[in-house]
């Protein structure tokens, strides 16, 4: 069972709320390795490395 809306909500009251729900920019850096465009705490798109320096 939904539930049921006891008070209309106005449209400005809805878009305040929903002001919040907004996704977060992906925040966007340049891989030292091989200076291509690679997501933050992700592995390179290109060459997979993750900023760390691996032993193997
Ligand atoms: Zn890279």
């Amino acid at each position: 069972m939904g539930g049921v809306p006891v008070k209309h909500h106005s449209k400005g009251k809805v878009g305040r709320r929903r002001s919040h729900l907004a996704l977060k920019k992906k925040s966007m850096l340049v891989c030292a390795n091989c200076k291509g465009p690679k997501l933050g705490h992700r592995a390179c798109i290109q060459c997979g490395a993750t900023g760390k320096s691996q032993s193997a």
